[in-house]
């Protein structure tokens, strides 16, 4: 099928399959229209899918090989250069048009700057959204911009959506005290276990949209990302709280935002990469019957 707004793109190294016959779909996000520090999201999406070619589909952990489960690559979205909202618009359209023909479809962004989350929060409707990320993101409005990669967790806050955040290292007094009107739950890098996790999402309506920004992790795993931050998550705490989310709530859809950089088999893609294979073999090895 063809979507209005996406374009092909260099497709991620597993076998593929139609849209319409997709449990994951793929959708790359090249856009870093508001980053304020560090650039380069724009080939977030390109970077991932070159950095899977490095990757077997066999997940060792669970015995799954991702190469049978059914992936479509629908390739990027067609960006409005600078333009957030209507970029994020663009992504909403696309996955309402998947979404229409394809309604167990579970949408999974590469991006690309993290302000783009909103349009797949817009189209799935999730009742909450669980994030890890350095960043708050709970401005009101950044540069000038209320679409920008700093505001985005305020805009889903908006649309009445139940929040819970990990790996939190950076915000201002402004952002800490909005979350704590809202009831806003998040739990700083520093005091991250998986059981602070679990009794923070244990709760939380279902369905879940699930969104990983790079930055989570230590500077030193991923360190081209619009804005590094010290201090972050392990790969292994990331992946470990995923699998107890996977096991235990109902996720609609998923991202990976933030990866930049340029040069081919980078850190932030490789981790990004293999982020992605450990999700859908979770995902596609609970289907099966496995862990
Ligand atoms: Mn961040
Ligand atoms: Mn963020």
């Amino acid at each position: 099928m063809d979507f209005l707004y996406t374009y092909d793109a260099v497709k991620l190294e597993v076998p593929l399959v139609d849209p319409e016959d997709a449990r994951f779909v793929i959708l790359g996000v090249p856009f870093d229209g508001t980053t304020s520090y560090r650039p380069g999201a724009r080939f977030g999406p390109l970077l991932i899918r070159q950095a899977t070619f490095n990757l077997e589909s066999y997940v060792l952990d669970y015995d799954v090989d991702i190469a049978e489960a059914p992936i479509a690559d629908i390739g990027d979205v067609s960006i409005v250069a600078g333009d957030s909202r209507e970029t994020s618009k663009r992504i909403k359209e696309t996955l309402c048009e998947l979404l229409s023909v394809n309604p167990e479809a579970m949408p999974i962004l590469l991006g690309g700057e993290h302000s783009q989350t909103l349009g797949a929060v817009e189209a799935l409707k999730p009742k909450s959204y669980v994030v890890f990320d350095a960043h708050l993101d709970l401005r009101d409005s950044y540069e000038g911009n209320p679409y920008s990669h700093a505001c985005v967790a305020r805009r889903i806050a908006e649309l009445g959506v139940r929040e819970a955040m990990f790996g939190i290292r950076s915000g201002t007094k402004e952002e800490v005290e909005f979350a704590r009107r809202n009831g806003i739950e998040w739990v700083h890098s520093r005091n991250y276990t998986l059981d602070t996790f679990i009794k923070v999402v244990r709760n939380l309506p279902e369905p879940v949209y699930l969104s990983v920004d790079i930055d989570v992790f230590d500077v030193s795993l991923v360190p081209t990302t619009g804005t590094p931050e010290a201090g972050g998550l392990r790969f292994w705490d990331v992946v470990e709280a995923i699998e107890w989310l996977v096991r235990n709530k109902r996720i609609i859809g998923f991202d990976i935002m933030e990866v930049a950089g340029g040069d081919v088999g980078t850190p932030t893609s490789v981790v990004a990469a293999k982020l992605l294979f450990y999700y859908i073999g979770m995902q596609w090895g609970k289907k099966s019957g496995g862990r």
